[in-house]
């Protein structure tokens, strides 16, 4: 009987895994879709959260390009990994975003990011929803620079994009002010 029973229960376990698979989990599909983020930013960092943008691993591999090069650098292979994460262009745009907001953790995949701020991240609730937007409006504007270095053999200054990303952001966080904030976020917004 016992046997049939962890036969029974690895069965269902594999039924769920199987179900799972390639599925978001709720904790970072929650933070991904909040109120502040701008909806085509949180469309593209739900896309790129399952790796479903077409990198150019992709797209060499079915034939469609030549190479497999990263459109920003030049330097790797352009995968999810490299261009949201290992690229030096974006490593510095998450970087000098990351400052801007006073945040010092670095991670691997998006997944890591929205599931950080969700549950590890120690700010208020205000600032839990201004880092998930800061973050994928980060993955909005590297694919956005990604696709104009594709299509226009342009790369924009790191410097410039930033400042961008910036004023969407906090034209973004001004939209959604209201009565409840608390005097210490509105300081710290106010000094964003
Ligand atoms: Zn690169």
């Amino acid at each position: 009987m016992s046997q049939w029973n962890n036969q029974h229960n690895y069965s269902i376990k594999s039924v769920y895994l199987k179900l799972m698979e390639g599925k978001p989990n709720v904790q970072w599909a929650k933070a991904i879709w909040n109120r502040m983020s701008l909806p085509k930013h949180k469309f593209i960092a739900w896309i790129g959260i399952q790796a479903r943008l077409k990198t150019k691993d992709k797209l060499y591999q079915f034939n469609i390009n030549p190479d497999d090069r990263c459109c920003l650098c030049g330097a790797e292979t352009e995968s999810h990994a490299h261009l949201f994460f290992n690229c030096v262009y974006s490593k510095e745009l998450i970087k000098k975003l990351l400052i801007w907001v006073d945040v010092n953790y670095a991670t691997r995949s998006i997944q890591q990011w929205f599931r950080w701020i969700r549950s590890s991240y120690s700010g208020s609730k205000l600032r839990k929803s201004i880092m998930c937007t800061v973050i994928a409006a980060a993955i909005y504007q590297i694919w956005r620079n990604r696709n104009t270095a594709y299509w226009l053999s342009k790369v924009y200054n790191v410097d410039y994009v930033l400042k961008d990303t910036k004023y969407i952001v906090k034209n973004r966080i001004n939209m959604c002010n209201n009565a409840k904030w608390s005097s210490v976020d509105i300081r710290w917004v106010d000094a964003l």
